[in-house]
């Protein structure tokens, strides 16, 4: 069954259907078949734009471990992609001492068939898995890392009409998907003004659960995505097609669906760890981007390339300051 049948197919069971339950059936869709990443692709992410973003993971990574102690951990992706991110965090780490003989193994956590065949074929290291949700990992004490994970993952919306919260649906009219609203059974305890839009994803809630379980006592993780801090009371439920935003509504599985992430309600998670969120070029900066760019210009790369890229993942009017770190270590 085509994908546009299978979401009619659900409309019209019950009249119309969440947002979330739309995003949980398009965006594995998505991801398992299209070619998400790079110029071709509908969008480039920070592992694509320079091999200087992995490595600064990677060093981060590695002074957890040596501050914790040098102990054995299992390092966790999840959402790796073309696995560049991973690829470039290995490399970039292989003369720190004794880093890489710590890690026990590698675990890549992917729903899309296709994305764990080019991780397979990128990532090169003795002791590496796959699997479809971190739930199936038995294992404390891991270093978790994720660079846009969280927005793939579906979120509910809820828009004040009339003083009241109603949920937007997506039903059915002449054929064509369109927006819809449906009462709710409790109304939503947030202060926002008629037609403010409240965003909650009970997924990444389940998701960074999950996550600190396998960080343990020793472990630690970065989330990095785009997102906002405190409620932004609009909708960021978007579509990327192309590098263009794109109609969430129309080509439905052939763009990129994704809503910022609320990185407070995230880290309210971490209640029992340090977790500071931090924007992602002052995270870079911290961590040696600078130094790093300087190193591959005397190397040889070309300058103009390296700035380019620089700029891009740590200026305030590109990836800078939107995109966000949420750093949890273990107290
Ligand atoms: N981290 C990569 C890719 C980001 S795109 C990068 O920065 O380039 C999102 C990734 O999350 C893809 O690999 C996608 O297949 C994966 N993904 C989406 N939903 C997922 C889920 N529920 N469980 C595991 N992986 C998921």
């Amino acid at each position: 069954m085509s994908l546009k049948a299978l979401l009619k197919n659900l409309i019209s069971l019950n009249g119309s259907i969440p947002v979330d339950k739309f995003m949980e059936v398009v965006v594995p869709y998505y991801y398992q078949n299209s070619k998400p990443f790079g110029k071709k692709g509908d969008f480039i992410t920070a592992p694509e734009v320079s091999q200087m973003f992995g490595e600064m993971i990677g060093i981060w990574c590695a002074n957890h471990w040596f501050n914790k102690g040098q102990n054995k951990f299992t390092l966790v992706e999840i959402g790796g992609g073309n696995g560049t991110l991973m690829a470039d965090l290995l490399r970039g780490t292989k003369n720190i001492k004794g880093f890489h003989d710590s890690i026990e193994q590698i675990v890549m956590v992917e729903i899309s068939q296709a994305l764990k065949e080019k991780q397979k074929s990128k990532i090169l290291f003795s002791n590496i898995c796959w699997y479809n949700d971190l739930k199936e990992l038995d294992s404390e004490n891991c270093i978790v890392i994720c660079n846009e994970f969280f927005d793939a993952l579906p979120i509910k919306q809820f828009i004040k009409e009339q003083g009241g919260f109603k949920e937007v649906h997506i039903g059915l009219k002449d054929d064509e998907f369109e927006f819809v609203t449906k009462s709710i059974s409790s109304d939503l305890d947030e202060l926002c003004r008629d037609g403010g839009i409240v965003e909650k994803s009970e997924s990444s809630i389940r998701y960074a659960e999950v996550i600190k379980q396998k960080i343990g006592s020793k472990g630690a993780a970065l989330i990095i995505d785009y997102g906002y801090i405190g409620p932004s009371y609009k909708s960021t439920l978007q579509a990327l097609k192309s590098h263009k935003f794109h109609n969430v509504l129309k080509e439905i599985g052939e763009a990129d669906i994704t809503a910022h992430v609320d990185f407070k309600s995230l880290a309210k998670v971490f209640d029992s760890f340090k977790a500071d969120i931090i924007p992602q070029g002052d995270f870079l900066i911290r961590w040696g981007i600078m130094a790093r760019a300087a190193m591959l210009i005397d190397n040889g790369a070309d300058p103009k390339e390296i700035h380019e890229a620089l700029a891009r993942l740590i200026n305030n009017d590109q990836m800078g300051q939107l995109f966000k770190v949420l750093e949890i270590i273990s107290l």
